[in-house]
């Protein structure tokens, strides 16, 4: 646990990477009208929580607010680029759905799971806070793509494969996001078998296939933790306890992937083709 807290703290500085979903995020609907009882909506909810506690003000647009480029910024090429970054991002996810051998899994996962996704309907490409590249809202049942984090198809792909398995989790595991034990555990799945099993052939190398086993965890218990904390305004402590508590079993828990892949290896085309022998109605 020790070493846990380490590692957290140099992850930390990589704010990029930090994925979140925006749990009970405000409804996109919120018309104008209803802006001064949102806002005070907003402050505190009725279970005297912030909003911030929830992570929703990661997601702007989830707010019903649109992204206004500031003129300095759009002045130097930073922003004003929203329009072009929404095509891109939009064209991104579509390739990921036709070619992505996980993102298609998962979608043919889902489907057979009685929550088949509908890409208008389920994926949306939104301007985030720089600290996220995407996140799931289980309000909306939808997965925000960060169309100004996300940029290319590989980042695309990470990012809808963390969320789908939020979404699969959510429509099979009857999840209640707001308890920390079933968040620490939808993290860890999606950290197993997306994030960590990309970067675990960076541990491979001269490591023992002991440390090799022990860098995968940690990498998954580091990840899931910093995603915890993202969303969740509880202390480290809390968090890296409800990670702890719920890894055993979380971790072991491979659907609907059925492996944790490695890199530059078939894993995720053998774990796409194995997908209907597991019942599951891949595209
Ligand atoms: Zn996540």
């Amino acid at each position: 646990m020790e070493f846990l807290t380490k590692v957290w703290a140099k992850e930390a500085t990589n704010a990029a990477d930090v994925e979140a979903p925006p749990a009970a995020a405000q409804n996109k609907t919120n018309s104008p009208a209803s802006d001064a009882s949102a806002s005070q909506e907003t402050t505190e909810s009725s279970d005297g929580t912030s909003p911030k506690d929830w992570g929703y003000d990661l997601y702007p647009e989830r707010k019903g607010e649109t992204f206004k480029p500031k003129w300095t910024k759009v002045l130097f090429g930073m922003e004003g680029q929203e329009n072009i970054d929404r095509f891109k991002c939009e064209q991104n996810v579509y390739w990921c759905v036709k070619n992505g051998p996980l993102v298609k899994l998962m979608m043919g996962a889902l489907k057979s799971s009685g929550c088949p996704i509908d890409l208008r309907r389920h994926i949306s490409c939104e301007v985030c806070d720089p600290t996220v590249t995407g996140g799931y809202d289980p309000k909306l049942n939808q997965i925000v793509v960060c169309q100004n984090m996300a940029k290319n198809k590989s980042m695309v792909h990470g990012v809808l494969t963390h969320e789908m398995i939020h979404m699969f989790d959510y429509c099979n595991n009857d999840m209640d996001f707001r308890n920390v034990d079933h968040l620490a555990c939808t993290e860890i799945r999606a950290a197993n078998l997306a994030h960590c099993s990309f970067l675990s052939a960076m541990f491979q190398g001269d490591a023992s296939p002991f440390n090799v086993k022990q860098a995968h965890q940690n990498c998954v218990k580091t990840k899931a933790l910093a995603s915890v904390l993202a969303v969740r305004n509880i202390s480290k402590e809390d968090a890296i306890a409800a990670v702890e508590r719920v890894f055993p079993k979380c971790y072991a828990d491979l659907e609907p992937i059925g492996r944790r892949i490695r890199r530059n290896s078939t894993d995720q085309q053998k774990a796409y083709m194995e997908g209907p022998m597991y019942g599951y109605d891949v595209y």
